[in-house]
């Protein structure tokens, strides 16, 4: 059912999307595999690009022909140059978005992208031979072969989700976790370990009153001037320069994160 692939991604989140799209712009002929067609480059958490210590890697990964550039500016909603208090040096580029119509933006993309398929399945083991990955292994019991495979599974590898006191197995919320290429990497002699991730409440506007909260809330204006994150300026998303506001909160027990 399946041809032999140059370059197998597993996972398309932000970074198995720029990796399927440099294989397959490179020539080779590529499939990427993720859980979820309906979350390709879905922004986990605050949605944003870019920011301090990451603004340039924005900017690094479209210098080499990378496509996150291009969709954050399709899909900003807001810039501001972070730090701009200190020297040129500093400053950070920061970008946020419509979370969805950057999702639609980077599948656009992709499925404009030559050499590139897509399959969504879970990949639960890979095929190794003397030392050498030739494929993968899915749930539904594919063996799809290929001269490299490219892991890029985020926060999906035996992931579990704390919510206060409970806890439960996931790679985000309302999704489920990845099985199986841990245990496997573990036998073949990697180690494993965990990262923390946080995420702050999500609130209702309409449950805030903006009289009341008024001397806690500071509007934060977009900047008057743009920067784009790609070389090739795009059109900004429809809603750019909206503003935003930040909300100091003054106890610690209402703190996130
Ligand atoms: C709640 C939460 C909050 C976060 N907040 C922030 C934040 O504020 N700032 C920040 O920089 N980062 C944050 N992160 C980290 C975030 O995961 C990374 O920034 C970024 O999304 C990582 O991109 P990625 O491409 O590596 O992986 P991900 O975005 O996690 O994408 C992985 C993709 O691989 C797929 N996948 C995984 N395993 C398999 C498999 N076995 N088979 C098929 N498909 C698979 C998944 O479905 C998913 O599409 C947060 C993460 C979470 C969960």
């Amino acid at each position: 059912m399946f041809p032999k692939y140059d370059v197998i991604v597993v996972g398309a989140g932000h970074a198995g999307c720029e990796a399927a799209a440099a294989a397959a712009n490179l020539g080779s002929k590529t499939l990427l595999v993720t859980m979820n067609m309906q979350t390709i480059a879905q922004m986990s958490c605050n949605p944003a690009m870019g920011g301090i210590a990451k603004g340039q890697i924005v900017r690094e990964i479209d210098a080499m022909g990378g496509y996150s550039g291009i969709v954050t500016d399709l899909s900003t909603i807001q810039f501001r140059m972070l730090n701009r208090s200190k020297g040129p040096a500093m400053w950070s580029p920061r970008a946020q978005n419509d979370r969805m119509l950057f999702h639609l933006k980077w599948r656009e993309m992709l499925e404009n992208t030559p050499n590139l398929d897509f399959y969504q399945d879970m990949v639960n083991g890979l095929l190794v031979k003397d030392g050498r990955c030739y494929g993968i292994i899915t749930g539904m019991g594919h063996q799809i072969e290929a001269t490299s495979v490219v892991l890029t599974n985020g926060t999906f590898l035996n992931g579990i989700v704390h919510i206060g006191e409970k806890n439960f197995g996931g790679g985000r919320i309302a999704e489920k976790a990845a099985t199986g290429i841990t245990e496997q990497l573990v036998s073949l002699g990697f180690e494993s370990d965990r990262l923390k991730t946080g995420t702050p409440p999500r609130v209702d506007g309409r449950s805030l009153d903006p009289g009341l909260h008024r001397d806690r809330a500071c509007k934060r204006l977009a900047d008057t001037r743009r920067h784009p994150q790609a070389r090739a300026p795009q059109r900004a998303g429809a809603n750019c320069d909206s503003v935003g506001s930040a909300l100091r909160v003054p106890d610690r027990r209402h703190r996130a994160g």
